[in-house]
Parts: C-alpha cells; structure tokens; sequence
C-alpha cells in the first residue's frame, strides 16, 4: 500500500480539498500518513494569497528532499517520496515551477517536483500519482474538472467529526485589482441547491454538529437551477439556501467568506428568523477610504458597506462581525488612511485581519503607480492595528460572566485538561469539563478573556 502526506496551506477551500484529496486516496487503496519521511507520495497543497508563496514552496520541496531517506537499490522513485504540488500556486505557475524548481536547486533538476495539480483538476489525483508512480516525470494537470467529480468526503477525512466544510461556490468573478484569486480559482460556479441539502442531511447523519457553507464569495451563490430552493422564499439565491439548509434541523450553519456588494439584507432577516443560522458574518471591507476601494475594484461604497453593518447590528441575535482590511493599497494618501480609522472605529468589528498591501504579479494593482513604502504601511498597520485589538478586546470582554453555548471539538492544545471549542459567534473558547465528550454542544460560564480567546467552566 503505497503511503501519501498531504500538507495544507491556504484558506478553508484548501481544506476542503484536501479532505476530498485524502477520500478519493483512501478509497483507491492509498494509505495516508501524519510524518511527511514515511511517505512514497508528499502533496503539497499551496495558497499563493500571502507574500512569497512560490519561494516558500521551493523552501519546503528543498526540507522534504533533505530529510528523505537514501534511496533503496532498484527503486523507481528513486526512493526519495514523490512530490506532487497542488492548489493554487500549482494552477498559477504550471509547468514552470519546474525550472524555477530546478534553479532554486542549482540547476539541478534531479530530485525535484514530480507533477502539479490544478485547483481542478484534483479530480484525477489517483492516476496523476499512478503515472508518476510508473516513472513518468514533469506530468502537468491543470485541465478542468470532471462533471461527475466527487464533493463528497468521508468521514475518517474531515479535518474534524463535528464540524464540516461545505463548498457551495467556488472560483470568483469579481477581479479586484489586487487579487489572484479569479486566475488560480477561475470563474464563479455555484453547486446545486439540491446537491447541497443532501450533503447537509447526510453530514446530520453523521452527527456533524456545524456546518460552514464556503465559497471565496459564499453570497454570490448562483445556481443554475431552483431545484432543491423551490419551497424557500428569499430576496436572493442565497438566502433562500440558507433558510433551506436551516431547516434540514442540523445544528448549526455558518457560512464564509461574504462579498459586501452581495451582501443583502434579507441574509440578516434569515439569521433571525432560524435558531440554527449562526451569528457571526466575515465580511471584509479591505479600505475605509471611497477612492482606494475604486482603486480595488471592489464594487462597493463605504457607505454602502455600513448601511450592511447597520442592518446586521440591527438584528436581535448579536451577530459577530469580522473582516480583512488592507493597508498601503498604491496611492493610499493619509486622508484615506484616517478614513479607513473612521470606518474601523465605526464597525468596531470582533475581529478583523489586517494586511499591508503587497503586490502580486500580474494584477493591476502591482503595476499602480504610488506604491506606498513598507516604513509607512507598517506604521499605517500599527495605528489600525490599536483600534481593531481594542474592539476586539471589547467582543471578548462582554462575555465574562455570561454563559455561552460552546461545541466542545477537541482537548485543548493548550491543556490537555480543558476542552476547546466555538460559540456560535464563533469565539475560541477553552473550558473546563468532566464528563462532557467533543462533539457535545455545552453551556460553559465565560470566566477569562485574554487575546483572541474566551475561558470558562462547564455548566451542569
Ligand atoms: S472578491 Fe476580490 S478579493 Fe475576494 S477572491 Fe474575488 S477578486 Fe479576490
């Protein structure tokens, strides 16, 4: 039995592949392995979102080749693993991350990347390793996915037993100026409504305690057809899916990432009207600033984005809110900057990632003039940074002494005698218990809030 790691990097549609990755090997007879040295087959599934993706992807090729054992008399792999690159800096590159591969190695091309795997062409994964196992080299797959592909993981697969990813869109039309998504994921293409619920009803089966309905841009969700939606009203696809996949009685239902421009109302009326829709919304605003979120194409006004932030606040659940913000963005003046300390001042958001700006190739934005110094976007990052932490302080402070419903996913890595899990406005919270298993939705009394997590006590 030949024997696979798979190493993930990136945002939850990564995960999400990788959990299928790992289903379609283990069904084909794989063994999937937790060392990377005890493996024929090492799959690197890249993010090329942060800085220097390729770089630290020949970084890692170069430890993995490193640590491989000596090769064994008569071995067609040579006896060092196989190495696959899969995911987004696998579809952007292509076939010339095997020269640059073999340049960062001194030209030496011999023990270098073995295939490359695009975002969809994951589909075919067990004859890609089947041709590299047979001693073909340098194979390239970046072709489209198959229509029969198979969303479904198993269960020994998934990242965890209580909570479980749902792609119900992937790829991104939208092309802000700064993003390589739409070249790495392509186009948007929204799964059947009817497809989804099926999956939702079986993971219930499962005893899957949360769901989290994923898509670069999850409210864009558009299929092509109404069938699974016919029953549920709604303003838009979207929340007609989220008012339809409430009612399939799962326990809880989060969804992530949302596009402000598509951000309807109506997804707020959903969130109150179902016990199980989940307070919590990650909608990332990127600038405070009217002309920098032109210059990103983002297609929203800042105005518009607090009417959605008014709307949210409105609602009788408390819903969390989080977001991305970009510093630095070419031609940010201070005016705009101060702008984007308004707005964070204004929203004050749960939580909220900051970025400073950093140019990816062949993007419009990496060929903006008035690119803005690392001293000023660093300073900029700084001063944002004071008045996200002391929001989020605030989201976290406001729990002490409440009691909060926590699902209990997994011992604490931090101490192995508490249980770790999230509130449905999805805080970190590490907690006391006895008798209480993961997998268990649990009342827990919040005691402490430091950083980015809550502290408590099982109650009962
Ligand atoms: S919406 Fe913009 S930032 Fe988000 S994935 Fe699409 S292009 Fe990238």
């Amino acid at each position: 039995m030949k024997k696979v790691y798979l190493e993930t990097y990136g945002c939850q549609m990564n995960v999400s592949d990788s959990e299928r990755v790992a289903t379609q090997l283990v069904s084909n007879g794989f063994e999937i392995v937790a060392e990377q040295t005890d493996a024929d087959v090492v799959l690197l599934n890249t993010c090329s979102v942060r800085e220097k993706a390729e770089q630290k992807l020949y970084t890692r090729v170069g430890q993995i080749r490193a640590a491989a054992p000596p090769p064994p008399v008569n071995s067609k792999t040579g006896g060092a693993p196989l190495i696959g690159v899969m995911g987004c800096v696998a579809q952007l590159e292509g076939e010339s991350i095997f020269a640059r591969r073999a340049a960062a190695s001194s030209g030496n091309n011999n023990g270098g990347i073995d295939f490359i795997v695009g975002t969809k062409a994951v589909g075919r994964i067990i004859s890609t390793i089947e041709k590299a196992l047979d001693g073909r080299r340098n194979f390239v797959d970046l072709g489209k996915r198959d229509d029969d592909y198979e969303w479904t993981v198993s269960p020994a697969q998934r990242q965890s037993p209580h909570v479980a990813f749902v792609p119900i869109i992937e790829g991104c039309n939208k092309f802000c100026t700064y993003c390589i998504v739409p070249f790495s994921r392509g186009r948007e293409k929204s799964l059947p409504a009817a497809e989804i619920l099926r999956e939702v009803e079986l993971l219930k089966n499962q005893n899957v305690r949360e769901v989290h309905l994923i898509g670069q841009n999850v409210n864009s969700y558009r299929p092509s057809s109404d069938a699974g939606l016919e029953s549920f009203r709604g303003a838009t696809a979207f929340s007609r899916l989220l008012r339809a996949v409430a009612v399939t009685g799962i326990e809880r239902v989060k969804f992530t990432t949302s596009f402000p421009r598509d951000f309807h109302p109506d997804i707020v009326d959903a969130i109150d009207e179902h016990e199980n829709l989940c307070n919590w919304v990650h909608l990332p605003v990127q600038s405070g600033s009217n002309e920098v979120l032109k210059a990103m194409r983002r297609g929203h006004t800042i105005e518009s984005y607090l009417e959605k932030i008014d709307k949210i606040n409105s609602s009788h659940k408390d819903i969390a809110v989080s977001s991305d913000i970009i510093v630095g963005f070419p031609g940010e003046t201070d005016k705009n900057f101060k702008d984007t300390l308004k707005m964070a001042e204004y929203c004050r958001f749960d939580s909220a990632y900051i970025f400073k700006y950093s140019p990816r190739l062949e993007t419009p934005a990496a060929r903006m003039e008035n690119q803005i110094s690392e001293s000023v976007k660093t300073e900029r990052f700084l001063e944002l940074e004071k008045i996200v932490r002391k929001s989020q302080e605030a989201a976290l402070k406001k729990h002490l002494g409440a009691t909060l419903e926590v699902l209990a996913e997994r011992v604490s890595s931090k101490n192995i005698d508490e249980l770790s899990g999230h509130t449905t406005c999805h805080k970190i919270v590490n907690f006391k218990a006895t008798g209480v298993l993961p997998g268990s939705v649990v009342p827990v009394r919040i005691t402490a809030a430091k950083t980015n997590t809550l502290y408590g006590e099982a109650i009962g």
